[in-house]
């Protein structure tokens, strides 16, 4: 099976700009956010039954989710949360699996926030977290989404610590540099754990060979 690479990384620690640089290397991505939006999509069994359970208010005009609707009424009601985690965690995992399966590269990245905090690192065969000073995720994040300070620092308190992210690290980047001035040495890291990653790959198909 293809050689898993977990990426992970607080909210706004770079993830989606590093794993670009491997997609840019003909890396396959798999990525969390994405397949979360997949299993809800239009049309989808889980979408029925988020309407079942909340009302057809759920929904936008155009019939899709109204993610931010649904936010709001989970924010507050942890019973809600809670019934909505348990819909939709094992079917964005056997989502996942499904594609980690399909793949037939050498190695793919597996693009997660909440990797350590979903217990989805015993997908992961590597671990390569992002890494950044707290104050700056701070500024990129609030910046990027155009959100207060505290809604990001809340998102941060809800991830675990950058201590914790790093224990589980088997490689990390640390992206504290403005790309102007840090992009060619993070470029030059990317390119070097590609090698490393190849190899990796190399070595663990050549000992499932053996095994079999
Ligand atoms: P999230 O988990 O919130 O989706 P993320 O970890 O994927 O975030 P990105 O979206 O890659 O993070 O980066 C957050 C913001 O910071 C983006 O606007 C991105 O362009 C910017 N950014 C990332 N790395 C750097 C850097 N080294 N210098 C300057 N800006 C950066």
């Amino acid at each position: 099976m293809t050689y898993v690479v977990g990426l992970t990384g607080g909210i706004g620690s770079g993830k989606t700009t590093i794993a670009n640089l491997f997609a840019e290397l003909g890396v396959p991505l798999i990525d969390a956010d994405i397949v979360a939006r997949q299993v809800v999509a239009k049309g989808s069994p889980l979408l029925d039954k988020i309407v079942e359970h909340f009302g057809v208010d759920i929904l936008a005009e155009n019939g899709s989710l109204d993610r931010a609707r649904l936010r709001q009424i989970i924010f507050n009601q942890s019973q809600e949360k809670h019934w909505l985690n348990n819909l939709l965690h094992p079917a964005i995992r056997q989502e996942m699996l499904q594609q980690i399966q399909q793949c037939s590269a050498p190695y793919l990245l597996f693009v997660v926030p909440l990797l350590i905090e979903n217990n989805l690192i015993e997908i992961c065969d590597r671990v390569l977290v992002i890494d950044v000073d707290a104050s700056i995720q701070l500024e990129r994040a609030s910046k990027r989404d155009q959100n207060k300070i505290e809604i990001i620092k809340n998102i941060m308190a809800s991830q675990v610590s950058r201590a914790e992210r790093l224990r589980y690290a088997d490689d990390v980047i640390e992206n504290n540099m403005p790309l102007e001035q840090g992009g060619e040495k993070i470029k030059m890291q990317v390119s070097e754990l590609h090698q490393h990653y190849l190899e990796l790959a190399k070595s663990k198909e050549s000992q499932c060979q053996k095994s079999s």
